[in-house]
C-alpha cells in the first residue's frame, strides 16, 4: 500500500485528549494487517537508507512501529521510556510541554558510543518529544542519523525543529 492509501486507514478523533484537538489515531492503521506491514516497510526502507544500526522508539506508540522496523532490518531496538519504568540506573532528560514538563529515560548500556541510531515514532507534532529523545541519545554518545514518523503535522513545526538539530526527518503522511 502507498502512503496515500495508508492515510485512509488513520482515524481522526475530535476533541481528544482535550476540546479542540483533532487526534490522529493509528489504532485503525495497525489493526489492518496489510496497512501495518506496508507502513513498517516504508519506515524500515528509509531508516536503512540512513544507515541505521539501531532503532530508538518512544513510549508508547513508538514501540509499536519502532520494534517492528528493528525486526524488519534485523537490528536492535532501544526503548525511550517514560520516567521510572526501567529497572536499572538510567540517563534522562526533562523537556517542556505546553503546560508543565515531561521526562524521557534510557538505559545507557543499550547504546554503543558512535552507534548510528534512527528514531521512530507514530507522529511528530511540536517536535518536543523527538528533540528531547535526540538530545538524550546524543548525551550517551549515539549518532542520531535520522527520524521517521508515520504522520507529520507540519503546521506545528516539529520536523523543522528537529532538522535544525541536524537530524534527517521524514514522514509517510503529512
Ligand atoms: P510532540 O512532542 O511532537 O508535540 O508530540 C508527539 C508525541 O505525542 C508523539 O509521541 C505522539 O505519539 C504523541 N501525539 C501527539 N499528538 C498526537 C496525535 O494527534 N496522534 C497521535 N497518534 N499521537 C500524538
Amino acid at each position: 500500500m502507498t502512503p496515500t492509501e495508508l492515510r485512509g486507514l488513520i482515524r481522526t478523533v475530535p476533541d481528544f485528549p482535550e476540546p479542540g484537538i483533532q487526534f490522529r489515531d493509528i489504532t485503525t492503521l495497525i489493526a489492518h494487517g496489510e496497512g501495518f506491514r506496508a507502513a513498517v516497510g516504508h519506515l524500515a526502507k528509509a531508516a536503512q537508507q540512513s544507515g541505521a544500526e539501531a532503532i530508538a522508539g518512544m513510549e508508547a506508540r513508538g514501540f509499536i512501529f519502532g520494534a517492528a522496523v528493528a525486526v524488519e532490518l534485523g537490528i536492535g531496538f532501544i526503548p525511550v521510556r517514560k520516567p521510572g519504568k526501567l529497572p536499572v540506573p538510567t540517563i534522562g532528560i526533562d523537556y517542556a510541554l505546553e503546560y508543565g514538563t515531561d521526562r524521557l529515560e534510557i538505559d545507557p548500556d543499550a547504546i554503543r558510543p558512535g552507534q548510528r541510531i534512527s528514531i521512530v515514532d507514530d507522529l511528530i507534532a511540536t517536535g518536543g518529544t523527538a528533540v528531547a529523545a535526540t538530545r538524550l541519545l546524543r548525551k550517551v554518545g549515539a549518532v542520531v542519523s535520522s527520524a521517521h514518523f508515520v504522520i507529520d503535522l507540519p503546521d506545528l513545526g516539529g520536523a523543522t525543529q528537529l532538522r535544525e538539530q541536524g537530524v534527517r526527518v521524514d514522514a509517510l503522511i503529512d
